[in-house]
């Protein structure tokens, strides 16, 4: 398996399991077969609902005695309503809590987006802070602050535009290590992947299946189905694999981690064997060749114009 090594020599799978939308016992036990299957990176966050039963699989893993904590690598993830003062190490703690856990691998900042204490789903300009009222960077040195308590091992943000990554670096005190984005051959993203690898800033791709499963968060039913693409089923076909496989190994191969989610265990353990596949420069050419610029997640569910959040991603002008 392909590795992300970071600046203390730490290492993360390049592979992970995702588990957004996978909760109770289905994501128990997703985490269990991946951990079986040989995964040793799972992605979860504060908003997924799902530390508790990831932490219970975890437990029972740990217990067996054959896999041990500090081989997995765990990413959780602070939830906007968190960001002010005083309340990033609280919700890390709580995550650590619920994931029966005593540090993280790694810890993000999930969104560039402030909300009010307690609130999940903002309704109402008034359930959003303002980033003068939680600047990002003061967010980013309780960041700090739970990677010098070793809460964290690492620290990152996820949904950060290049504009938003070079502010915070220019002021914060520990580089941002990791920003998790979503990324697919319909959304590239050269430009923000060139200015992280500059600044040795790693990046995991989300969503990079295409997201699947719909909700009211997305677009809808007529969004491109990643998994159809003719140049992905002909790459898919001239390598004996299948149309996911390629499209997880060619995140690896661009030097990215990707973190498909999954509950099924035909999918769990396919997307694991995608590491061994070696995409070649033609499929690669072919691949830089689908580029659209299309998000599945659009970010516009936290945009508040009057709050001063109207262009999560820095791009629309
Ligand atoms: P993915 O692109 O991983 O797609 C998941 C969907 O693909 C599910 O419906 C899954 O179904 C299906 N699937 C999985 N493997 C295969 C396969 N081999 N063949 C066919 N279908 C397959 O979507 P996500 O949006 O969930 O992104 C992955 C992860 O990234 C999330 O789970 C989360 O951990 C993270 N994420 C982070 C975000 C952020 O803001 N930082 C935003 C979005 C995601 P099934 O379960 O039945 O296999």
């Amino acid at each position: 398996m392909k590795t992300l090594k970071f600046s203390n020599g730490d290492t993360m799978h390049a592979i992970g399991l995702g588990t957004w939308k996978a909760t109770g016992g289905d994501v128990k036990k997703a985490v269990k077969e991946a951990l079986k299957a040989g995964y040793r990176h799972i992605d979860t966050a504060t908003a997924y609902g799902n530390e508790d039963s990831i932490g219970e699989a975890l437990a029972e893993v740990f217990a067996e005695g054959e896999i041990f904590r500090e081989d997995v690598f765990i990413t959780s993830k602070l939830w906007n309503d968190s960001h002010a003062e005083g309340q990033v190490i609280p919700a890390l703690e709580e995550s650590l809590k619920k994931l029966k856990l005593d540090y993280l691998d790694l810890y993000l900042i999930h969104w560039p987006v402030a909300f009010r204490n307690g609130v999940d789903s903002p309704k109402k300009p008034s359930d959003y802070l303002t980033p003068e009222e939680a600047p990002i960077i003061e967010t980013w040195k309780q960041m700090e602050q739970a990677k010098n308590d070793g809460l964290a091992r690492h620290i990152g943000v996820s949904n950060f535009s290049d504009i938003k990554l070079k502010e915070l670096v220019s002021k914060a005190k520990i580089k941002p290590e990791m920003n998790q984005i979503e990324l697919h051959p319909l959304l590239q993203q050269d430009n923000l992947l060139e200015y992280c690898k500059s600044e040795n800033i790693h990046v995991t791709a989300y969503s990079p299946l295409g997201s699947g499963d719909r909700s009211e968060n997305m677009k809808g039913k007529d969004e491109p189905n990643l998994l159809e693409i003719q140049a992905i089923k002909d790459i898919a076909r001239k390598h004996n694999a299948s149309a996911g496989q390629i499209l997880i190994n060619w995140q690896t191969q661009r030097g990215n981690a990707a973190i498909p989610k999954s509950t099924s265990r035909e999918h769990i353990k396919e997307n694991f064997k995608a590491a061994s596949i070696e995409l070649d420069k033609d499929d690669m050419k072919k691949i830089a060749a689908l580029d659209e610029h299309y998000r599945f997640i659009t970010g516009e569910f936290f945009e508040e114009p009057s709050k001063g959040y109207k262009d999560i991603y820095d791009e629309k002008s």
